[in-house]
């Protein structure tokens, strides 16, 4: 039976295919192996490396099968990784010397993905992500774990679905991603955009909907949802490509230029990463830099933190990738809230978006801050550029001065070693929870930057979980509460004479950048696959019209009458939206 339904738009593009209901297995960690022998601790990795090949030889296949050579390729290459003997005959080695299996296959990962990080060819070194997430795989295997995925490209459907599980899914396998519960600022929503998988979030009634279905089409643009789509919604939903496909080109035909307005006012636009990966994409889609590196990612897809010599290696990639004259801002891992990183062993918290998050882990876990900051130094020594770096969740003075005390002391522990260190390090703080917008012109004396990041702040001003599906009409970043605390922080960071810019989700919608823009926001970051939509929104307006826009919003007294004065003034300019980020609209 066939059947439509709602949710909120997260990721834009259509996807059609077979629906996989995914299904939480609790808590992840590194399982240990309860081995009888060496003998029989060999015999299980090597079982366990063969294992992880056949399935990634097997998804390779099948990806061919649906003509992406691309992807498969890829798998093919990691179903090799899985047997490379370097790897294998190494975890055989410690595991004979006593070590358990599952940190012996770890531990000679990596080794191996050290060696490839530290090449100076780029692609080689992009390589080591891929060990890693082979050796987790071998891992699985090993422990006779299940791996939580399609067997083949499908929708997947679900409740909620973790950041970190979607980012360790091979390319190709998710086609879409319908979530019952979530939100378009949720980290899961945000990821699926930077990978470019079209995304529904807060459908109600998904799970029951799809229940013994056997096809789903989305449309993450739109919010629509096709249970068992007929011929003829599959035939418009064609129709609704070949048109969104030209829309796309026009506004990719203007990637060549400085983003500005009509009157030429200049609003820099800039890519969030969550790698150096990203920035081929980044730089395709003519980001002028790196506004926000969500470097917490590199926490993800691994049983321990990344070393700092490995993020040295992935830092200086980033800052090569961009050159000396485009800035890449890197974010202090946001760790916490709805990224949590089992090894690290961080305590259970009731209410996590307001407990130990991001620089709150100073307080207990001071050294991978330190790591950090020395990593940044030194990366940027090597790189022979000016080190950008911004803490997120700042919320009282003292915080901003933690973080210059860390960024100092890293710059001694750096420069004692010898190691060529630059001379400064433009510091910035993530504007995002309501003390620190209220205390903005001091904190604007101590820092050279501010970056909104309206996904928290949203949260925290509205007190709306960000990924909670029910509060959908708490959750839009355009409500005058969140534009009015925008406004006094660029009012703040004027009197200081520092920048600002947003690098949440609302900087990547049309609508959000045209008011963000008006209210004076001097830089814009957003993924990728938004910079077309809102290069294009600020083609087609003067100056004066974004002040006027931005006056009439900080007026206004709900989200909906911003987002209809935003949508006035696209459409008055131009037929259809261009697209971009979410149309983060309130609940159907
Ligand atoms: C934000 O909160 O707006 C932001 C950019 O940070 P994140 O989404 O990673 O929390
Ligand atoms: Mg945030």
């Amino acid at each position: 039976m066939s059947g439509r339904i709602a949710g909120i738009p997260a990721a834009p593009g259509i996807a059609v295919g077979p629906v996989w209901r995914y299904r939480p297995r609790g808590a992840g960690g590194v399982p240990v192996l309860a081995v009888a022998s060496r003998g029989e601790a060999e015999l299980r990795i090597r079982r366990a490396a063969d294992a992880a090949a056949a399935q990634l030889q097997a998804l390779a296949e099948r990806l061919c099968e649906m003509n992406r050579p691309g992807d498969a390729e890829i798998l093919a290459a990691q179903a090799l990784m899985a047997i490379d003997p370097a790897i294998v005959e190494e975890a055989v080695r410690l595991a004979r010397g006593g070590m358990d299996p599952v940190e012996a296959v770890l531990a000679a990962a990596e080794a191996s993905a050290q060696v490839l990080a530290a090449l100076d060819d780029a692609l080689l070194a992009a390589r080591a992500g891929d060990v890693r997430d082979v050796a987790v795989r071998v891992v699985r295997a090993l422990s006779g774990g299940h791996l939580d995925l399609p067997a083949v490209p499908s929708v997947v459907a679900a409740d909620d679905l973790p950041p970190s599980l979607l980012a360790e899914t091979p390319p190709g396998l998710v086609l879409g991603l319908a979530l019952a519960g979530g939100s378009p600022t949720a980290h899961v929503a945000i990821l699926a955009r930077s990978l470019g998988i079209p995304s529904v979030v807060a459908v109600p009634g998904l799970l029951d909907a799809v229940r013994g279905a056997a096809t789903i089409a989305l449309d993450g643009e739109s919010g629509e949802i096709l249970v068992d789509p007929g011929a003829a919604d599959l035939r418009a939903l064609a129709e609704l490509q070949v048109v969104r496909g030209a829309r796309d080109r026009a506004a990719a035909a203007l990637r060549g230029r400085p983003a500005a307005t009509i009157d030429g006012q200049r609003i820099p636009l800039l890519a969030n990463i969550r790698s150096p990966d990203d920035a081929v994409r980044a730089l395709e889609a003519g980001a002028e830099g790196v506004g926000l590196f969500r470097t917490e990612y590199l926490f993800l897809r691994r049983q321990a933190p990344p070393s700092e010599e490995e993020q040295v290696s992935e830092y200086r990639r980033a800052m090569e990738a961009f050159g000396p004259a485009r800035s890449v801002v890197i974010r202090l891992a946001d760790i916490g809230g709805d990224k949590s990183i089992p090894y690290l062993g961080l305590r259970e918290e009731p209410n996590p978006f307001l407990g130990v998050r991001a620089i709150r882990l100073a307080q207990d876990s001071r050294e991978l801050l330190l790591t950090q900051l020395r990593a940044i130094w030194r990366a940027a020594g090597e790189a022979g550029v000016t080190p950008h770096v911004m803490a997120p969740m700042v919320a009282t003075i003292a915080d901003a001065q933690l973080l210059c005390g860390l960024r100092d002391e890293a710059r001694s522990a750096v420069a004692a070693t010898g190691a060529a260190c630059p001379g400064r390090m433009v510091t910035g703080l993530m504007i995002e929870v309501p003390s620190a917008a209220i205390l903005a012109p001091e904190l604007a004396r101590l820092v050279d930057f501010f970056s909104i990041g309206t996904n928290d702040l949203t949260q925290y001003v509205l007190a709306a979980d960000r990924g909670n599906p029910s509060l959908g009409r708490y959750q839009d970043a355009l409500h005058p509460a969140v534009l009015r605390t925008v406004a006094a922080v660029v009012a703040g960071a004027d009197q200081a004479g520092i920048p600002v810019a947003v690098c949440g989700e609302l900087a990547g919608d049309p609508a959000g950048a045209l008011v963000l823009a008006g209210l004076g926001v001097d830089e814009l970051s957003a993924d990728a696959g938004s910079l077309d939509g809102i290069r294009a929104a600020l083609a087609g307006v003067t100056g004066t019209e974004l002040r006027a826009l931005a006056a009439k919003a900080l007026a206004a007294t709900d989200a909906e009458a911003v987002r209809a004065y935003a949508n006035e003034l696209l459409g008055a300019k131009r037929e259809g939206r261009p697209r971009g980020g979410p149309a983060i609209t309130v609940r159907r």
